[in-house]
């Protein structure tokens, strides 16, 4: 069977109710999204503070689009009425699909994942947006396997279409064609791919942003090096992106990438030196560059 295709002939479980761990940069948009499309969804984090700030992004996704006429007020309070948040994980129990957006590091992912097994529904698929980690390997912690799927968004994600839907080794029929069928009812455009470290966009995308890096310590300019790529038809240069995206995720992402294609991917140590020196990126008011 190619794991890179959905069964048509399946028919996709009904989805009332999602949750989605972790009201970071990607957790915040995923609530969103789906609120966005009056699908009720509970946004979970760590503490209060996360989730304010998760909820502040929350808000600005939908007051741009009322900035560009592309949403109205009405839209704003429907999204909100849709969107409820929480740092209790046993209010997941009702919830048809839980999304797992929180730190790119397995550990910490399949331990929230041991917790949920007493706390999620017993028939709920539980889907990750990790960004390269292995959906089998994962699954192997979770509730229910055949009900362990990637479900992997891109920043923005109120801007970027595409979602990959992960197959892992144990993942059922059924759980692809729900997750596909919920990333249409979003908006967004799925596409089914098989389980390798970084699947298919990450594996692309990871060695040409070491690249820029690695330009960077053989002394090209960082704006040098983000007004080529503009040049040559990104739509934002590979150092930006990766103030954007978060240096701490580059990070942990590129060593699973090392780890898995050792003979071929090198990963420079300036993104661990910055993140131990507590630059994070854009969300955390410096990376590469500064942000007032
Ligand atoms: P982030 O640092 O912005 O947010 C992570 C959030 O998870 C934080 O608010 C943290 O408090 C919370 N968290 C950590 N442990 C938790 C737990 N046990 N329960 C509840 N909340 C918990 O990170 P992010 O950029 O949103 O990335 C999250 C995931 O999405 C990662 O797996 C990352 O690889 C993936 N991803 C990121 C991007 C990107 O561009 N940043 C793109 C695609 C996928």
């Amino acid at each position: 069977r190619d794991p890179g295709v959905a069964d048509t002939s399946i028919v996709p479980r009904d989805v009332n109710r999602v949750a989605v761990f972790g009201s970071g940069l990607m957790g915040a948009g995923i609530a969103t999204s789906h609120a966005r499309v009056g699908i009720r969804s509970l946004m979970l984090d760590v503490d209060d503070d996360r989730i304010a700030d998760g909820m502040k992004r929350a808000r600005k996704v939908v007051e741009g689009r009322i900035k560009i006429g592309r949403a109205t007020y009405d839209d704003l309070a429907n999204m909100l009425s849709c969107l409820d948040t929480s740092t209790d994980k046993s209010h997941v129990d009702d919830c048809d699909v839980v999304v797992e957006a929180i730190t790119e590091r397995e550990e910490v992912k399949t331990a929230l994942y041991k917790e949920l097994a007493g706390l999620m529904r017993d028939d709920a698929i539980l889907a990750s947006n990790t960004s390269t980690i292995s959906i089998t390997r994962m699954g192997k912690s979770a509730p229910h396997p055949e009900r362990f799927v990637g479900m992997h968004f891109f920043f923005p994600v109120d801007r970027m279409q595409l979602v990959e839907v992960i197959r892992g080794d144990d993942t059922s029929d059924e759980t692809i064609a729900t997750i596909v069928a919920l990333s249409k009812r979003i908006k967004k455009t799925p596409i089914v791919v098989g389980d390798c470290p970084g699947f298919l966009v990450n594996r692309v995308l990871l060695p040409y942003m070491n690249e820029a890096l690695q330009l960077l310590l053989e002394g090209a300019s960082m704006d040098a090096i983000d007004k080529a790529a503009l040049r040559f038809g990104m739509p934002m240069g590979p150092i930006a992106l990766q103030d954007v995206v978060g240096l701490d995720t580059s990070y942990y992402a590129g060593m699973t990438m090392v780890n898995a294609y050792s003979d071929r991917a090198i990963l420079t140590p300036l993104l661990k030196d910055l993140v131990e020196a507590g630059r994070m990126g854009k969300k955390s008011g410096s990376g590469f560059r500064k942000y007032t």
